[in-house]
């Protein structure tokens, strides 16, 4: 905190800017957010022309190749920046931060500093760190200090709010269990403050994030539940959403006390990855396809307009097409609301790049997402056909111009949500939408396709 306040006192007479960019998941979105709000108090502010900026960061995401490539080129490129202004900072900051420190202080001689996923909180503690050396950072010993949420938080509708992070799964794919170490759970009344400090801002949904949400208090002896019933007390908070549940932890207590939650809404993310129990195995999920089979099942027992989204992998090492069929079948008795499909992308450190090979071609890997995908989009449009002539509660999000209308009056398209997580689009004229902004509103859907919903107002 003292650091804090004497960069606070140096900076008080001129302007600095920061650029961030962030990669990857919502839970680096939030993390940026976190970052932008400790800059803000020393006294930067937000720019989104990088050749203004005074700092330089990137929060990256290690999950997949191509984000970390994406990040790597995109820092590459500032070495011009720096050139021509040599006060100029630049921070490389999350996980491939982490995963890839001292390469990159290596092929980058002009970053600055190289923060991983824990260290970065503490960012301003390094801006006046003046040295040839740059200050390399990626302890995953600590816990977790530095940024709590203030009220420069953003004030949109919807926003997320991380309740646990890190990752104790060690999937044999996933690279988050060594750039993010164990699990570790925010405090309760850190958390139940924060959110209403966010609702006091005008947040009418929060978004609990986490790899694994469900696990949530394991290492501080509280339950996720007791949470979501301390928030669902918030005055002025309309819903709670929850990402991601790791299909092993979810079980009938958790489903039968969200049921009793009013302001949880009706949809649960819980990844399957694939269909084929051989590869589960291999991949270390710790279930089979006979058990979330079961666990779909449950869930809709209890809650039967639920919205079941998941996540795949197709092209993991020594997939066979009955590998892939039984993936396929899964989809097909599950039915879920809509997947999040990928390309197996092997991460140097993980347990699957160490014992497989990279067997699947590009062609087969491309090819298989594609005819995945496509029977997904033909499950989520019969799925949402159902819905045409039904009454739906949405929350209204955001307003844009409609491009092409004959109607003037209404030339104006409002988009928001179900408690189900569809998205809902209806026409409206600007006035009516700007009053409708974080509103809550009964309409009624007249027509839907594989991905949205579209309303007419009453
Ligand atoms: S549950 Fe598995 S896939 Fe998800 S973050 Fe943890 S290790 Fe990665």
């Amino acid at each position: 905190m003292i650091e804090i306040n004497i960069l606070k006192f140096k900076m008080k007479n001129f302007k600095k800017y920061v650029y961030i960019k962030t990669f990857g998941c919502q839970m680096n979105v939030y993390d940026s957010i976190l970052i932008s709000e400790g800059l803000l108090e020393i006294g930067y502010e937000l720019t989104e022309n990088i050749e203004t900026a005074d700092l330089i960061l990137f929060n990256t995401c290690a999950v997949r190749g191509l984000a970390e490539h994406k990040a790597l080129s995109e820092l590459g490129a500032t070495k011009k920046l720096k050139t021509k202004k040599p006060d100029l900072q630049i921070g490389m900051l999350g996980c491939v931060a982490q995963n890839l420190g001292k390469k990159i202080l290596k092929s980058y001689p002009f970053v600055d500093f190289v923060l991983g996923t824990k260290e970065m909180y503490k960012l301003p503690t390094y801006l006046n760190y003046k040295t040839d050396k740059a200050r390399l950072e990626v302890s995953l010993d600590n816990k977790i200090v530095g940024y709590k949420t203030k009220k420069n938080l953003p004030n949109s509708v919807s926003v997320f709010v991380t309740i646990i992070r890190g990752c104790s799964n060690f999937c044999s794919y996933c690279i988050v269990p060594f750039v993010r170490g164990k699990e570790e759970s925010r405090n309760i009344d850190e958390i139940f403050d924060e959110v209403k400090i966010l609702v006091g801002n005008g947040v009418k949904e929060i978004v609990l994030l986490g790899q694994n949400v469900n696990i949530y208090g394991k290492d501080i002896n509280i339950k996720l539940e007791s949470l979501l019933q301390k928030l669902n007390e918030i005055d002025g908070l309309y819903r709670i959403r929850y990402f991601t549940s790791h299909p092993k932890d979810v079980n009938e207590d958790f489903i039968k006390s969200i049921k009793s939650i009013p302001k949880i809404c009706e949809h649960i993310h819980i990844p399957f990855q694939s269909g084929s129990n051989r590869i589960l195995k291999s991949m270390n999920r710790k279930y089979t396809r006979e058990e979330y089979i079961e666990k779909v099942n449950m869930i809709r027992d209890y809650i039967p307009n639920i919205a079941i989204t998941t996540d795949i992998i197709v092209g993991y090492p020594t997939e066979t097409e009955k590998d892939f069929v039984d993936t396929l079948e899964l989809l097909k008795v599950c039915k879920l609301d809509n997947i999040y499909s990928f390309k197996y992308s092997p991460r140097a450190g993980t347990l699957s790049y160490k014992n497989l090979e990279d067997d699947i071609s590009k062609e087969i890997k491309e090819k298989r997402l594609e005819i995945l995908n496509n029977l997904e989009n033909e499950i989520s449009r019969q799925i949402n056909n159902s819905l045409i002539g039904t009454s739906q509660e949405v929350l209204w999000e955001n307003l844009k111009k409609t491009k092409t209308t004959l109607d003037i009056k209404n030339n104006f398209t409002i988009e928001g949500r179900t408690r189900t997580f569809k998205k809902v689009f209806a026409n409206t004229s600007i006035q009516n939408a700007e009053k409708s902004i974080g509103k809550l509103e009964v309409v009624e859907i007249k027509k839907a396709t594989a991905y949205s919903l579209t309303a007419e107002r009453k």
